[in-house]
């Protein structure tokens, strides 16, 4: 995080189905242990002296119970359009799930909450295209 911040700050990911895993099954201990365990394996001469440390769990926390989808090797482009089709033409889907290209992105949940925006205006309002006003639609 050091080009960010300007602190001395690691940051590390664990996804998909690891993550899951690590999240309902490790004490805080065991993931400090593992991320040094890590940190040795990468980088043998250095020595670490680790000050302060925060473990999320985002799948246990109940205001989020989960971070972002991920590809598990057998989901494919046509899973994500199927989470984007919308249901009879009234209940309507975004998020980054249904984004086939920016899935587990910010822009990929903004983009396609903007596509089923204009799908919903296209069709219940003024039957004309909607061009989306957006910084990357100017
Ligand atoms: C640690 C971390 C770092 C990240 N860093 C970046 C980054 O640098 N750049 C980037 O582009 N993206 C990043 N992301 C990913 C980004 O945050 C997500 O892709 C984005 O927030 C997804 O938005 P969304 O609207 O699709 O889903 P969410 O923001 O997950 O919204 C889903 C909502 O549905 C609610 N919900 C879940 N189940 C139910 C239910 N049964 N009933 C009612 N509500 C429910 C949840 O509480 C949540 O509020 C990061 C994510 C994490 C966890």
């Amino acid at each position: 995080m050091h080009s960010v911040l300007g602190a001395q700050i690691l940051v590390g990911f664990i996804s998909g189905s690891q993550g899951a895993y690590f999240d309902i099954t490790f004490s805080e201990e065991e993931l400090l242990r593992r991320a040094k365990e890590s940190l040795r394996s990468m980088f043998p001469k250095k020595n670490f002296e680790i000050v302060a440390w925060k473990g999320t769990r985002w799948l246990s926390d109940p205001y989020s119970r989960g971070s972002y989808s991920f590809e598990n090797g057998a989901s494919t482009l046509e899973d994500r359009l199927e989470l984007f089709r919308p249901i009879d033409h009234r209940i309507y889907f975004a998020g980054e799930a249904t984004h086939p290209v920016h899935y587990g992105t910010v822009h990929g949940a903004l983009i396609s909450g903007e596509q089923a925006a204009a799908a919903v205006h296209n069709r219940y309002c003024c039957h004309r295209d909607l061009i989306p006003s957006t910084p990357w639609n100017r």
